[in-house]
């Protein structure tokens, strides 16, 4: 079960957990490089390759996520509309979930109505009390994100999963250095 690094020229990365600017305010992984199972990663391309067309690039928040992370989560925010509970394990730790947004082609994030991880019910999809722009900024991000073949989150705006994730373990923690591949 490969994991590879997210590295392609339409895809930007600000891993949100490798430093403290998160809901948490700690740092709750090390690794600085954002990783996906390789099937995830061909879906994130063809996710990225819709977004070019648009003149806009995607720009991921949290992907491949350790299972001691998840603990680390969990003790954070237990509650599972949000978090996984890491007994059952997260789809982040299986390497086929990823968090992001969509930027414009100067690199700027649009906006979204809410911030990433804003655990509220504004981050629902479909929710009615944020503006209207941003309401149309989520609708392009799951339109892509469909279309390549990803699952949307109901409760969180950011979040997109391969269907039916459970197809693939729970990665063992170091699975980034055990099975990276390039
Ligand atoms: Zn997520």
């Amino acid at each position: 079960m490969p994991l590879r690094e997210i590295s392609h020229p339409a895809i930007a990365t600000d891993l949100r957990y490798a430093k403290p600017d998160n809901f948490t305010g700690r740092t709750i992984y090390d690794h600085a490089v954002a990783y996906l199972h390789v099937d995830a990663f061909a879906a994130l391309v063809r996710a990225a390759e819709l977004a070019q067309a648009q003149g806009l690039r995607l720009l991921v928040l949290d992907a491949y996520r350790p299972a001691a992370a998840q603990w680390r989560l969990w003790e954070a925010l237990p509650d599972p509309r949000f978090v996984a509970d890491p007994r059952i394990g997260s789809m982040h730790t299986r390497g086929v979930a990823v968090d992001l947004t969509l930027c414009d082609a100067s690199g700027q994030p649009l906006d979204m109505g809410t911030a990433f991880d804003e655990m509220t019910e504004q981050s629902f999809h479909g929710a009615a009390d944020i503006a209207p722009q941003a309401q149309r900024n989520r609708s392009v991000l799951l339109g892509l994100m469909t279309l390549a073949g990803w699952t949307h989150h109901p409760f969180e705006w950011w979040h997109y999963n391969l269907p039916d994730p459970t197809r693939y373990p729970p990665l063992s923690d170091g699975a980034e250095g055990a099975f990276l591949m390039d």
